[in-house]
C-alpha cells in the first residue's frame, strides 16, 4: 500500500506522511537509547514554561483530555465528512451509539497519552460485553 504510520506499543503517527516517507526510504524503525538528559540554558526558567504551558493546554483542552478525538465525531457527522461504512457515506444515522459519551460510558478503561503530555488524549476502550452490540 502507499501509507504508513509510525507505531509505537501504542501509539500511532499517522498524520502527515511521515511513515511512508520512511517506508520510501526503507528505514523500518528509530531507536533511542541512553541515560543522559537534555541541557537548557536556563532549567528554572524551562520548568517553569513547561509547568504554564501544561496549565493552559489543561484549561483549553478539558473536554479534549477526557473524551480524546471521540469528540470531534457530532462535529464530523453533522458536517457530512464522518468516514462511515468505508467513507461511503460522511453521516452515520446512530452516532449516538458510538459518540464520545457512548465510548466513555460503555467501553472506556483508562486514560494513556503520550509521554509527559498532561492531556493524555488517548482513551482505552474495550467491549465489556459479547457480543458487541455495534451497528451492523
Ligand atoms: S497524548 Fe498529548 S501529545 Fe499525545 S496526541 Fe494526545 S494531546 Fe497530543
Amino acid at each position: 500500500m502507499r501509507f504508513a504510520t509510525i507505531m509505537n506499543k501504542h501509539r500511532a503517527a499517522g498524520r502527515g506522511g511521515a511513515g511512508a516517507v520512511m517506508g520510501s526510504k526503507n528505514l523500518k524503525a528509530i531507536a533511542v537509547k541512553g541515560r543522559l538528559s537534555g541541557t537548557t540554558a536556563d532549567p528554572r526558567k524551562a520548568a517553569q514554561i513547561s509547568r504554564d504551558g501544561g496549565k493552559m493546554a489543561m484549561e483549553g483542552g478539558a473536554a479534549f483530555a477526557k473524551y480524546g478525538s471521540s469528540i470531534a465525531l457530532n462535529v464530523f457527522n453533522e458536517a457530512n465528512t464522518l468516514p462511515t461504512r468505508n467513507f461511503r457515506a460522511g453521516h452515520f444515522a446512530e452516532i449516538e451509539r458510538i459518540d464520545d459519551e457512548a465510548l466513555k460510558n460503555g467501553f472506556f478503561v483508562k486514560d494513556r497519552g503520550c509521554f509527559a503530555c498532561p492531556l493524555k488524549c488517548g482513551n482505552v476502550h474495550t467491549v465489556k460485553e459479547e457480543p458487541c452490540k455495534l451497528p451492523s
